[in-house]
């Protein structure tokens, strides 16, 4: 067996955030589905301006039931210190702050530019752990922007040291857009892990361009070993252009799992996640392995 991997669900954010909101109720129908995957960690809502992102204004309302589900590791993304306020005011222990590695995105996603909000990593961290809680930066556009063009990868190594000098307690890196490739993936990741000495760095990814679960493989080959995805693969950052969706988290269980490589993730319960996900949001999941109706069964076609 190879070294296991760690999947985070991202579909009650990520999933979400660009799509008509749906009800409280639908979100935990969702998380439901979700924790009966096996997943152990799960990113439920993210705690941002309800004028900004309208699908997730019901933040609040969300935290408050996840006590319904112990032994599973939520976890809510911020983009400010308000956010951060109103997280840990809802109970969450783990925060996500995303910082954009480029001024484009970071003027169109939070207002401000890059350099501010590395800035502020230090005094979100004092706040997070003063909370008793973990902080994780998560490095936006490490590829490219969609305003910009293509990032450098040293300016996203130096985020990720800057984050690990002001204390943060683990490191993403996010190709928010979907236009990494295999080869400039394992060149970041390479970097950004020898900003990060002893950290282990996770990979957000998007298969925008069809290149997510490569993307995914070429990060392994390079160490990473914690990953983002959502059931279902819906996705996509509501501030940058042309944005689609995540990474299938069944797909990458798929991946993985006929690779040797443990997830501690059930198959078929990731697929029932993804058609629930489906079905709450009215269409149909970006997802190659749902459409084939799950791994090959030998005396059924697909
Ligand atoms: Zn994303």
């Amino acid at each position: 067996m190879s070294a296991p991997v760690d999947i985070r669900e991202v579909g009650p954010r990520d999933g979400l955030q660009i799509e008509a909101p749906i009800t409280t109720e639908a979100k935990i129908e969702l998380i439901d589905a979700l924790v009966a995957t096996g997943v152990g960690r799960i990113e439920v809502t993210s705690f941002v301006s309800p004028r900004a992102v309208p699908a997730l204004a019901d933040a609040e309302a969300v935290a408050a039931q996840l006590g319904r589900w112990p032994g599973v590791t939520f976890s809510a993304l911020v983009a400010g210190m308000g956010g951060v306020r109103r997280a840990l005011a809802a109970g969450l222990t783990r925060i996500e702050y995303v910082v954009s590695a480029s001024d484009g995105h970071s003027m169109a996603n939070v207002g401000r530019s890059s350099e501010d909000s590395v800035t502020l990593i230090a005094p979100i961290v004092e706040l997070v752990h003063g909370a008793g809680a973990e902080l994780e930066v998560i490095v936006a556009i490490a590829f490219d922007c969609p305003f910009d063009g293509p990032t450098p990868p040293q300016r996203v190594a130096e985020i990720a040291a800057r984050a690990v000098a002001a204390g943060a307690d683990s490191i993403s890196v996010a190709d928010t857009v979907g236009t990494a490739t295999p080869r400039r993936t394992g060149d970041v990741v390479d970097l950004v892990s020898a900003a990060a000495p002893g950290f282990d760095v996770g990979l957000h990814l998007h298969n925008t361009r069809g290149q997510g679960l490569a993307n995914a493989w070429a990060g392994y080959e390079h160490g990473v070993r914690r990953f983002d995805s959502a059931a279902g693969g819906f996705g996509g950052c509501p501030f940058a252009p042309g944005a689609s969706g995540n990474i299938s988290t069944e797909e990458l269980v798929y991946m993985f799992e006929d690779s040797g490589i443990a997830t501690g993730i059930d198959l078929a319960a990731t697929l029932e996640a993804a058609r629930v996900a489906s079905r709450l949001l009215g269409k149909p999941a970006d997802s190659n392995l749902l459409r084939a109706g799950g791994p090959l069964v030998p005396g059924r076609l697909g």
